[in-house]
């Protein structure tokens, strides 16, 4: 079986994932579009953290997701996010977002890219 797995640039976040993405969303709302990052979403029990040494966090807003970053190679790493329904954010099921572009050996061009307007969206 193969380990989906990834990091940071310099190793202080590692992760493993319960199986590559099958999709990564791009966001165009004010800090997805900075960052730039493509995210694959995980329930919670999917993702393991095999290392966690350095990490910060980043809020705006609403405050609804934690934008989990490495203090010292600067990626994005992750993020926690309520689910989203119709009727709007759904904190009661969280989700991680995984910066797609972390992970070892994956190729987001391989996959359908989902592009969320959240520009106009929130
Ligand atoms: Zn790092």
């Amino acid at each position: 079986m193969t380990i989906t797995a990834g990091g940071c640039h310099c190793n202080a976040t590692r992760f493993e994932l319960a199986h590559a993405p099958a999709e990564v969303t791009s966001c165009n709302c004010s800090i997805c579009a900075k960052r730039g990052a493509l995210w694959a979403y995980y329930q919670p029990s999917e993702v393991t953290f095999t290392r966690h040494e350095a990490d910060s966090t980043y809020q705006w807003g609403a405050r609804m997701c934690t934008f989990h970053f490495c203090p010292q190679c600067g990626c994005s790493t992750y993020n926690e996010t309520p689910s989203w329904t119709e009727k709007g954010p759904d904190p009661d099921h969280p989700l991680i977002a995984i910066n797609a572009r972390l992970i070892d050996d994956f190729d987001p061009d391989a996959v359908p890219v989902r592009k969320v307007d959240g520009k106009n969206q929130w």
